[in-house]
């Protein structure tokens, strides 16, 4: 019973464990690793949707800089960039560059000028290193703008996703994207713990998850379009597509190098400058191109639905049907994460894959070696039993041809009071034997099947030990076989006399049948800790130490056995040991091949 409970919890189990397994490997940092190069991977593929770009970048690129005394004339780069925009009518301008420090009185001035003459100018401010307060535009500067926007990147390797809400010294600030759109779309900014609202376009970004954002970048083939400083400085009628659009005046310059980052088009190629992932973020929110993540309970559920499916396949279906399907299993944990993705939703790509694979290989694993080393078991015990049976059905003709024909020869002829006297005894000791032999049989189904009744009683061992040493001693005289019951064998016993009885007597005529003629079977008990061991020894055939370990299965007999000439069912032990677990003891047996057996039994004792 205890066997196939543990066995009926040991498959969903292993599958808990291969689940557990698969979920610690997902939040491992290879995991998040996995994820990411899946959703780059994903992204690669499903570009953002056509469309005509709401934002535009004028880039301070290295030549447009080049003859204003590099990152010193930046303040004087960035006031004409204004002002050339002006006469183009952006609808907001944002900045990326931060000036927190005052310049050159006359160059501030004519920055402050052109900011103010512009009306809808986004100034950037950043995370001071610490993280505890704000890097802020010069006030004069701050004054004249239309808002502020941070510029804060979280610092990962490649830029997924920006926050849209940053605190630092009890103050919140938006991100210059979205702050860009607010300015450009005159309105205001709503928000609710799940999304952010501005001018009717609801961004989904939750408080819970940080107003965490996916950006959406546009494809290298059809970027947000970028005119540098110098290109405008040569053709000011370049400034024609900045008109309606928000534009983003930033440093692509390689001396500012620190302000670039990968983005998923990027890996192993240049970085994006900040400038340019800003305006990315803006065309994510002005068009709307919004990725939502799945929520984590239902990333789970999928990854444990797949582990739980893997285990099902394996159970109900077997042979290359159970591998198709457990191929289906894995096809689905590859495919669903981009067909959730063509509907705009991350499905996080590790769980499920962990979780198929790890599941499948647990179930088909399981089903090889458990499942199938159960089966062979199963069909070799079918097989021994097919041949006792063939073996007992032939023992059992041979007294049964006996009644028959000795019944039939008093039927039949008119017999000397003699001769019918000796075939009724005949009769009678061959259905006698006859009856052992099917009660035998049925002893150990009904005892395995836990039909057979046990007593509790206290009894003497050595009496029992001598009823059967008395009863087995006709049986060793043939063989000249001496019996010696140790006279010190003292052990009170507690159990059922009756079954004891049995298998006691088993292991004696056992110690006589399997030993040569004019040897020793010695009978003795000893005392140890709590323990009875009574020990039945004999100068016999042996075993070696292969053999032993089987001889308590139903139906095994030794080779040596076999040869020797003795019969046997090779039940006997099989219910010894039986009786003596039921009784809360145990057998061991030491045997060595021609030298000879020692069975002894581990009893609990009485008293
Ligand atoms: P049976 O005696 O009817 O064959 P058992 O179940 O009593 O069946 O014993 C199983 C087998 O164990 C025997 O066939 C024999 O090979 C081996 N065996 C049991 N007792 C001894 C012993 N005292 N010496 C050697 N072999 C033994």
């Amino acid at each position: 019973m205890k066997g196939r409970f543990t066995s009926k919890l040991e498959y969903p189990a292993l599958l808990a464990g291969a689940f557990l397994l698969a979920m610690a490997a997902s939040w491992s940092d290879l995991g998040q690793r996995v994820d990411n190069d899946a959703y780059d991977f994903l992204f690669q593929r499903q570009p953002a949707p056509q469309g005509e770009p709401q934002s535009a970048v004028l880039a301070l690129d290295d030549a447009s800089l080049k003859d204003m005394r590099g990152v010193l004339g930046l303040r004087d780069a960035v006031a004409e960039s204004l002002e050339l925009l002006k006469a183009t009518g952006p609808r907001a301008v944002a900045l990326d560059v931060i000036f927190s420090e005052p310049g050159e009185p006359a160059v501030d001035a004519r920055l402050e000028a052109a900011i103010r003459n512009l009306e809808r100018v986004v100034l950037p401010c950043d995370l001071m290193p610490a993280g505890k307060s704000w890097e802020d535009p010069l006030p004069r500067f701050r004054a004249a703008a239309a808002g502020v926007g941070h510029v804060h990147a979280e610092p990962n390797s490649v830029s997924r996703e920006i926050l849209l809400e940053k605190r630092a010294a009890r103050e919140r600030r938006w991100a210059l994207a979205l702050e860009a759109f607010r300015v450009a779309e005159n309105g205001r900014i709503l928000e609710t713990p799940s999304d952010v609202e501005v001018a009717g376009v609801v961004i989904p970004a939750s408080l819970r998850a940080q107003r965490a954002l996916w950006i959406r970048y546009l494809p290298p083939e059809r970027p947000v379009p970028e005119i540098t400083l110098g290109e405008l400085r040569a053709d000011p009628s370049k400034a024609r597509r900045f008109a309606g659009k928000t534009v983003f005046v930033g440093s692509t310059s390689q001396l500012v190098a620190r302000d670039r980052m990968q983005t998923p088009y990027s890996a192993n190629s240049v970085p994006m400058p900040g400038v340019v992932i800003h305006a990315n973020v803006y065309e994510t929110i002005a068009r709307r191109m919004f990725l939502t993540t799945v929520p984590l309970w239902a990333t789970v559920l999928f990854a444990a639905s797949l582990v739980a499916a893997a285990g099902w396949v394996f159970v109900r279906f077997s042979g290359w049907t159970a591998y198709g399907l457990a191929g289906v299993v894995l096809a689905l944990a590859h495919l669903m994460p981009w067909a959730a993705f063509t509907q705009g939703k991350i499905l996080s790509f590790m769980p499920g894959f962990a979780c198929a694979w790890l599941g499948v290989s647990a179930a088909a694993s399981y089903r090889y070696f458990v499942v199938r080393h159960r089966m062979l078991k199963a069909e070799l015990e079918r097989l021994r039993y097919q041949q006792a049976m063939h073996f007992v059905t032939h023992e059992m003709r041979t007294p049964l041809t006996a009644i028959q024909g000795s019944s039939e020869l008093i039927g039949r002829y008119a017999l000397t009071d003699e001769k019918r006297k000796q075939i009724a005894q005949l009769i009678n000791s061959e259905s006698k034997r006859l009856g052992k032999m099917i009660e035998i049989f049925l002893s150990v189904e009904r005892l395995s099947a836990g039909l057979i009744e046990m007593k509790r009683e206290p009894f003497s061992g050595f009496d029992l030990m001598q009823t059967c040493v008395d009863r087995v001693r006709p049986l060793a005289e043939r063989k000249k076989i001496g019996v010696t019951l140790d006279p010190n064998f003292q052990a009170p016993l507690e159990g059922d006399r009756e079954l004891m009885e049995y298998a006691f007597y088993n292991l004696l005529t056992n110690a006589v049948k399997y030993s040569p003629k004019e040897t020793e079977v010695s009978v003795y008990a000893r005392r140890q800790g709590g323990e009875v061991r009574i020990s039945v020894q004999d100068q016999g055939i042996g075993m070696d130490s292969k053999e032993v370990k089987q001889i308590f299965q139903k139906f095994y007999r030794t080779k040596r056995a076999e040869e020797s000439g003795e019969v046997g069912t090779g039940i006997g032990l099989s219910i010894v040991e039986q009786i003596v677990t039921q009784h809360g003891g145990r057998i061991e047996v030491a045997s060595s091949p021609g030298k000879g057996s020692c069975f002894t039994l581990v009893l609990g004792g009485a008293g």
